[in-house]
C-alpha cells in the first residue's frame, strides 16, 4: 500500500487521483493536506510520494516542494496541477519536482509511479493484464477530460464575467444539477438511486423514452443514466439535450457498449454498480452535477447583477425597458389596472456641488431605499431610469391608488432629512404619474405613451414649484 501526501484543496479531485492508481493496480492510502502547517506535519510521517496541485488556496506547491527536498529529500515529489505553465514545469523539475503532468493527463500517472519506484516497495513494475476492455479506460480518460473542459469554462467564467465570448454562454440556460434515470431493469434502477444518493446527487426517475425526451426538452439535466439506446440517441438529437452528460448503464452481459458510444453516450458504467472503476466513474459523475451547480448560480448571479443599478439596488434601465413592457401587455391582456410613477430628486445639482458626489450617491442609495419601502413586497417595483430620476411600477393598482401611493412616497422622502450622507440632508422629490385606462389594446407604442405621459406630469410637478405630485393624462 503506497502513502499518498496530496496538496490538494479539492477532495475529489484527491479521490480521482487516487482511484486512477488504484484502478491501474497501485493500491493506495493518502492524506490531503491545504496549508503550510498540515503539510508539514503529514511529511514528518514520511509518506512514500508527495503529488502537488500547482495553486492552492493559501499554499503553493512550489513552497511545498522547497520544504520536501529541504526535510525529506528521496521522498519523490510529483506536480499534478490543473494549470501550469511549461516554464513553470521547468523550474519546479530544475528545484527537485520527480515530474510534473497537468490533470488531463492523469491516466499518465500510474505509469510514472511505476517508473519512480522502479520495483522498489513491493510496487509492481508492471501494470496488471487488464481486466477491463480497453474500450473502458478510454471511457474514463474521456470522462476526465470532459471534466476538465467543464472546469475551465467555470474558471473562465469565475476569472472574466465580462468576456465577450461568453455573453453566449451565459445566455444559454444552464443545466440543472439533477440526475434523470430512465433504468428499465428495476433491480438497477434501485440500486442506481441509492449510490446516487449516496453520492449526494439529485434524481428524477422517468417512465418511458418519451417520458425522459419531455422532461430533457423542459430542463436540462446534467446527468441522464440510461440502459436504453433509443433514449441516447434521441436525447442527442434534442437541441437542449446536448449539454447533458449522458451515461449508458450496461448490464454485465451487454454488447451494447460500443454502440451507446455511437449513438452519443459520454461514458458506460456497470448496472451491478460496483467496482473501482465504477467508484472512478461516479466521482466524475458527481463533479459534473457540482459543476452544473456552480454554473447555474453563476448565470444567476450575473443575470441579476445585469439587472441590478450597482449604486441603489433597484432596478437598472436595461430591466426597466423590458420589464415595463411586460407588465403592459399583461395588464391589458388581463384588462387589469396598471400605473407608472416617475419622481426626480429636486435641485440634485445643488447636493452634489455642496457637499460632493459622494454625498450625492448617498442620496440616491437612500431615496431608492425610502421608495422601495413604502411599496408592495414582491408586487409593486422600482428601478432607475436615469441620473436621479426613479420609475415606480404599480401593478394592479388604478388612478386614485396610484396618487395616494405617490403621495405617499412623496411624504416619506420629505418628512425627514436624509442621513446617509456624512451631515444631515433635506431632500425633496417632484412626482408625475399616469395610469392605462380601461378597456385599451395593446400597440407597440402603448408602454412609450404612458411613460412619456408620467414623464410630462412630472415636469408640470416641476414647473409649478416642485415637491409635489401630479397626474398625467390617462393612455389608452
Ligand atoms: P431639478 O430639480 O430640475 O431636477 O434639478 P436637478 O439639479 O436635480 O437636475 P439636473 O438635471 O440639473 O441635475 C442632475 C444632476 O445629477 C447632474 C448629475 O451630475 C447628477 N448625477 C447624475 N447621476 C449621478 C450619480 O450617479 N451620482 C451623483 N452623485 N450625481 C449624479
Ligand atoms: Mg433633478
Ligand atoms: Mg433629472
Amino acid at each position: 500500500m503506497l502513502r499518498l501526501l496530496i496538496i490538494e484543496d479539492d477532495e475529489s479531485e484527491a479521490e480521482l487521483t487516487l482511484r486512477s492508481l488504484s484502478a491501474a493496480g497501485l493500491p493506495c492510502a493518502f492524506e490531503r493536506v491545504g496549508t503550510e502547517g498540515e503539510f508539514r506535519s503529514a511529511l514528518a510521517k514520511t509518506p512514500d510520494l508527495i503529488l502537488s496541485d500547482s495553486n492552492v488556496p493559501g499554499f503553493d506547491g512550489m513552497a511545498a516542494l522547497t520544504i520536501a527536498k529541504a526535510e525529506h529529500p528521496a521522498i519523490p515529489f510529483i506536480f499534478v496541477s490543473g494549470h501550469m505553465s511549461d516554464s513553470a514545469m521547468r523550474r519546479a523539475r530544475a528545484s527537485g519536482a520527480t515530474d510534473c503532468i497537468s490533470k488531463s493527463e492523469l491516466p499518465r500517472l500510474p505509469r510514472i509511479v511505476r517508473t519512480v519506484f522502479d520495483g522498489r516497495d513491493g510496487i509492481p513494475k508492471e501494470e496488471p493484464a487488464a481486466e477491463e476492455s480497453p474500450d473502458e479506460g478510454s471511457i474514463v480518460e474521456k470522462s476526465a477530460q470532459y471534466l476538465l473542459q467543464r472546469q475551465e469554462v467555470l474558471q473562465q467564467v469565475d476569472e472574466s464575467p465580462a468576456a465577450a465570448g461568453l455573453s453566449g454562454l451565459l445566455r444559454r440556460t444552464p443545466p440543472s444539477p439533477t440526475a434523470l434515470l430512465m433504468i428499465e431493469s428495476a433491480a438497477t434502477r434501485e440500486r442506481y438511486l441509492k449510490v446516487l444518493k449516496m453520492a449526494d446527487v439529485a434524481t428524477e426517475i422517468a417512465a418511458d423514452t418519451p417520458d425522459a425526451l419531455l422532461r430533457l426538452t423542459e430542463k436540462i439535466h446534467a446527468l441522464l443514466f440510461t440502459d436504453r439506446l433509443d433514449l441516447i440517441s434521441g436525447a442527442r438529437q434534442l437541441q437542449a439535450g446536448s449539454a447533458t452528460h449522458v451515461v449508458f448503464v450496461a448490464s454485465p452481459d451487454s454488447d451494447a457498449r460500443s454502440e451507446a458510444l455511437r449513438a452519443g453516450a459520454n461514458d458506460v458504467m456497470s448496472g451491478e454498480a460496483r467496482g473501482e472503476q465504477f467508484w472512478a466513474q461516479l466521482t466524475v459523475a458527481r463533479r459534473i452535477v457540482s459543476f452544473a451547480d456552480s454554473l447555474r448560480s453563476a448565470v444567476t448571479d450575473n443575470q441579476l447583477l445585469s439587472t441590478i443599478d450597482e449604486l441603489t439596488r433597484v432596478g437598472n434601465r436595461r430591466y426597466f425597458d423590458h420589464q415595463w413592457a411586460r407588465e403592459v401587455t399583461r395588464a391589458v391582456r388581463s384588462q387589469r389596472p396598471l400605473s407608472l410613477v416617475i419622481c426626480d430628486i429636486d435641485h440634485f445639482k445643488a447636493i452634489n456641488d455642496q457637499y460632493g458626489h459622494a454625498a450625492g450617491d448617498a442620496v440616491l442609495t437612500e431615496f431608492g431605499e425610502r421608495l422601495t419601502q413604502g411599496l408592495r413586497l414582491g408586487e409593486d417595483w422600482v428601478a432607475r431610469i436615469g441620473g436621479e430620476e426613479f420609475a415606480v411600477v404599480l401593478p394592479e393598482t388604478g388612478r386614485f391608488q396610484a396618487l395616494a401611493i405617490a403621495e405617499r412616497l412623496r411624504e416619506r422622502v420629505s418628512q425627514s432629512p436624509f442621513t446617509s450622507a456624512t451631515q444631515p440632508l433635506s431632500v425633496t422629490a417632484s412626482f408625475g404619474f399616469c395610469s392605462l385606462k380601461r378597456s385599451v389594446t395593446n400597440t407597440p407604442g402603448l408602454k412609450d405613451s404612458l411613460l412619456l405621459a408620467a414623464d410630462a406630469a412630472l415636469y408640470d410637478s416641476k414647473r409649478s414649484g416642485r415637491n409635489r405630485v401630479t397626474e398625467g393624462r390617462a393612455v389608452g
